[in-house]
């Protein structure tokens, strides 16, 4: 599989390389061609039998094609098992109900978010490749964080041979749980930087060091190649893209749904990576009618989808669900690069204008083709508070505010069908909501929706007891343990300092 930068067609690596390196010079994201997407297309018919880890490998096997087979089966082997994920059966993505519709549970990895199910992954795929290169070079991988990255690359990346990872979280913006699993990570490879701003400052700051060529030589001369665990990095992306097809077939031998019936799924969206992996598995032959993007007060992708103009500037909200707080969702430029048929000079154009002026427009026709698939709705604090106290109340589960937002625009999508008799079969669709964080992660914000008492005056774990009391669901022992674990954590730094903390780092490697 042939893997281009978004930003230039000319500019190719194999899947390999594209994992090391994360990013592309030109500031491009490396992408197949849809023509190179297209080309894997499968009869859903014949993947019923696939376990998740079935559907696992043949999904690497199409994307990481310069792996072996034995190289995929170990990196799996090594991932998505009992130490990492409490589920049974390796079934990383488990389907339960919600109400008339279904919760996929992606929070049962080491660090009770979705971005586990990469993160786990990744450090495999990237050692894999770097040994195969037989080079001699240590890997530094540089994360920015709106919370759970952080944590998850940390966790997948601890002490991993040659491997060094910073990760830099904003000052605004993390939940304290979020920056207590942070501050107490363990492993000898590890470091992590609180940075004075907002994510989109810690997401630009690490895409200027990738491209920065002052920074460049210094690693030239250290012997170090930098690399990403950010969702720009296309090991993150596709290991998302399993959980959607192995979904359906769950759904389909559990009866709940008949083969080829189209389903939709609700994505709680920050960095477009979760939706994206959708949309390839879409592509990819999945019975996906829609894709309903789902974001909070952030809602630059609902105006967007809506209407073909991309504006970031705007004032950045810090709520509830820190992990959408994003104004620049990076993946956004991969779906550009696909549904404009991998137009890299147009992709670039638009580019340049989000970097110089903050917005971009594109034309109606690729609006047309972006909307084919996707629907956009977004939910405020408010809304999101209301519908963790309701689905609590009505459909006896608890759900962090990210999945709360994602099911409130459900309820959106739903209703706003109805008046419509032709759309009304679609809005009957069975809907999969992607749960993508434990509610404890946020105890202290959950608690306060469904909880009478006063919650300010409780400490975090008492909050976590609180909950558990509620929901007679056992805390993840990676966060219980928290409450003992020494903080090893405590830097903060602006973001010019940061930029030298990095050169240091390369320098002392
Ligand atoms: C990262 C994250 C999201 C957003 O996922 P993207 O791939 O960035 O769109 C949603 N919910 C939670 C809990 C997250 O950690």
């Amino acid at each position: 599989m042939k893997l281009h930068s978004t930003r230039n067609l000319n500019e190719i690596k194999n899947p390999k390389d594209a994992i090391i390196k994360g990013l592309s010079d030109d500031g491009g994201l490396y992408c197949p061609k849809y023509e190179d997407i297209i080309a894997h297309k499968f009869n859903i018919k014949d993947l019923l039998s696939n376990n998740y880890t079935d559907t696992a490998k043949l999904i690497f096997t199409i994307f990481f094609d310069d792996f072996i087979d034995k190289e995929i089966e170990a990196c799996i082997n090594a991932s998505y098992n009992k130490n990492n994920f409490d589920v049974a059966n390796n079934n990383i993505a488990p389907i339960t109900k919600l109400g008339n519709n279904f919760l996929m549970e992606l929070y049962h990895g080491p660090t009770s978010a979705f971005k586990d199910v990469a993160l786990t992954i990744l450090p495999q795929f990237l050692t894999t490749a770097y040994k195969s290169k037989g080079e001699n070079k240590k890997v530094y991988i540089l994360t920015a964080t709106s919370g759970d990255t952080g944590k998850a690359a940390l966790s997948g990346f601890k002490d991993v041979e040659n491997v060094s990872i910073t990760v830099f979280y904003p000052t605004d913006g993390v939940s304290n749980i979020q920056k207590l699993q942070m501050q107490t990570s363990e492993g000898n490879n590890v470091s992590v930087v609180a940075v004075k701003g907002d994510f989109d400052d810690c997401q630009r700051l690490v895409k200027e060091i990738y491209t920065d060529a002052d920074i460049k030589k210094i690693c030239n001369e250290n012997n170090v190649v930098l690399s990403s665990a950010n969702s720009i990095n296309i090991g993150r992306l596709v290991p998302q893209i399993v959980y959607y097809i192995q979904s359906y077939i769950d759904l389909v031998n559990e009866n709940c749904i008949k083969l080829n019936d189209e389903i939709n799924f609700v994505v709680p969206t920050g960095n477009f990576g979760d939706i994206l992996a959708g949309y390839i598995a879409k592509l990819l032959g999945t019975p996906i009618n829609k894709l309903i993007c789902a974001s909070n007060d952030n809602k630059v992708l609902t105006d967007f989808i809506n209407t073909g103009m991309y504006d970031k500037n705007r004032e950045l909200y810090k709520t509830i669900s820190p992990s959408m707080d994003i104004l620049v969702s990076s993946n956004l430029e991969r779906l550009l690069f696909l549904l404009s048929g991998n137009d890299d000079k147009l992709v670039k154009e638009l580019m340049d204008d989000l970097n110089e002026k903050g917005i971009y427009k594109v034309s109606d026709n690729l609006l047309l083709k972006i909307k084919e698939s996707f629907v956009a709705y977004y939910a405020s604090q408010d809304e999101c508070k209301k519908t963790i106290k309701e689905t609590f109340e009505k459909d006896g589960r608890i759900i962090d505010p990210h999945t709360a937002v994602a099911y409130n625009c459900l309820k959106k999508y739903l209703s706003s069908n109805h008046d419509n008799i032709s759309k009304k079969s679609e809005s009957e669709k069975p809907a999969v909501v992607l749960s993508t964080a434990s509610p404890y992660k946020f105890a202290r914000d959950v608690l306060k929706c469904i909880s009478e008492d006063n919650i300010d005056a409780l400490d975090d774990f008492t909050c976590l007891d609180k909950l558990n009391e509620l929901t007679k669901e056992p805390i993840p022992k990676n966060l219980s343990k928290l409450k003992t674990k020494e903080k090893r954590f405590d830097t903060t730094l602006d973001y010019s300092e940061s930029k030298n903390y990095v050169v240091n780092n390369i320098k002392n490697d």
